[in-house]
């Protein structure tokens, strides 16, 4: 990290947002990297005690509340999830439906906010806050000068509003929506938050700091998903391609990017290029993304070695052979995959079948579907004897009639006659 800031701080061209004096006297030469990884471990370099304004990276927490208060119908009734390919102030409603494009931009941010359950506009607005504070792990506060000076200049915005009040996308007082996505715009953050912040979401939801659950995986994938298409406005495309990863900026020059499952990375540099993203930012996640092989379209690696053990062992006393199976790593579905096939293409030779899955690390749902489907289907063969070690009941609880035997005493018969599991 210290190298990459190295070689990014003599980049000295864009400008720094102008449109308030907090944002146009702001230090320009600025600049903080943070790494949080989905275990909570963080690393920063740089300015990283210094304070700035959330911006436009507000909009996809917005837009995670949003949908847990509204579900996704609700939210997509309003808000559509195109790329606009439009700058994020682009006055853009879709003409039949007068749905903004897309929630990262202002016209669908402002919709979004507008989705957020309040009994009046102070709930509202706290809400926000809270919801924020929760997936940082830190009480956040407003600044409230960089507020002041947001309502002044907001004429663009309250025309957004004005227009989505008209077409029935908001109701109530477009002002207080104006009000409410301008007090958002204004949280005080560090990048160290905006790291846990993302890193939440890489993590499914769960702070990695608090361990406190505050988004449900299916918003988390819904906002990530936004984010990857729309999140750098019109250099969408081009940020996709080169970068690779969901990520949010903001004209106070930060930029959020969350990498699902590994890490939350967040920088600061205040110079904007002519999209309103920070010039340093983008050269600094192409860097990071490059060099540490971050980009979501890489990959993991082809799943392999989920079938740790395959092999044929005698009992004791005669009482014939039994053939053991030891499932090890995350299952998911590529990984079950395999195992079915492996099942099909070579059917045990043996009457007894022991699946061992304790040493697996865990299953996820399709895994476990496919891994119990394969066990029904073993144990509806004649003269099966099916057993499965599953201490952490990894595949879930089994009904009496068909749970497979616990196998509890086949290792004392393989012991016996000499062949040791595991050996
Ligand atoms: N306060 C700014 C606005 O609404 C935020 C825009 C941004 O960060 N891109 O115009």
């Amino acid at each position: 990290m210290d190298e990459v800031l190295n070689e990014c701080a003599d980049i000295a061209v864009g400008h720094v947002a102008d449109y308030i004096p907090q944002l146009s006297e702001v230090d320009p030469s600025l600049y903080a990297l943070a790494v949080c990884t989905v275990d909570g471990h963080l690393y920063h370099v740089g300015d990283a005690g210094t304070e700035f304004t959330m911006q436009s990276i507000a909009k996809p927490f917005t837009y995670a509340l949003a949908l847990h208060d509204q579900g996704l119908e609700g939210v997509l009734e309003k808000v559509d999830v195109e790329p606009s390919g439009e700058a994020y102030n682009e006055i853009s409603l879709e003409p039949d439906s007068g749905r903004p494009r897309n929630p990262m931009i202002n016209a669908g941010a402002l919709a979004t906010y507008a989705l957020v359950h309040g009994s009046d506009a102070a709930h509202r607005r706290q809400r926000v806050l809270d919801f924020y504070s929760a997936v940082a792990g830190r009480d956040l506060e407003l600044n409230g000068d960089v507020l002041d000076s947001e309502l002044k200049t907001a004429f663009r915005n309250r025309a957004i509003a004005y227009l989505l009040r008209n077409a029935e996308i908001i109701g109530g007082d477009p002002g207080e929506v104006v009000d409410g996505y301008s007090a958002q715009c204004s949280v005080s953050v560090t990048v160290d938050d905006l790291a846990v912040m993302a890193a939440t979401l890489a993590n499914g939801g769960v702070n990695p700091v608090t361990h406190a659950h505050v988004v449900e995986p299916g918003a988390v994938r819904q906002t990530l998903s936004v984010m990857l298409t729309c999140g750098m406005y019109d250099s969408a495309g081009d940020w996709v391609t080169s970068v690779g990863i969901p990520a949010k900026s903001g004209v106070s020059g930060a930029i959020l990017g969350v990498l699902p499952g590994q890490v939350g990375i967040a920088v600061y540099s205040p110079p904007l290029d002519k999209h309103g993203n920070s010039v340093r930012g983008v050269v600094t996640f192409e860097r990071l993304s490059a060099d540490m092989g971050l980009h979501i379209m890489s990959g993991p690696k082809a799943t392999s070695g989920v079938m740790s053990e395959a092999y044929v062992a005698d009992l004791a006393d005669g009482a014939g052979q039994v053939s053991v199976y030891e499932i090890q790593g995350d299952i998911r579905f590529a990984g079950a995959e395999l195992i079915a096939r492996e099942f099909i293409d070579n059917p045990p030779q043996t009457s007894r079948v022991m699946i061992d899955v304790s040493r697996a690390g865990g299953f996820d749902d399709v895994a476990r579907r496919i891994i119990r489907e394969v066990l029904r289907r073993l144990m509806s063969q004649q003269d099966r004897d099916v057993y499965l070690v599953d201490p952490d009941e990894y595949l879930g609880a089994y009904s009496e009639e068909e749970e497979p035997g616990d196998g509890a005493d086949v290792p004392e018969m393989l012991a016996e006659a000499g062949d040791l599991i595991n050996e």
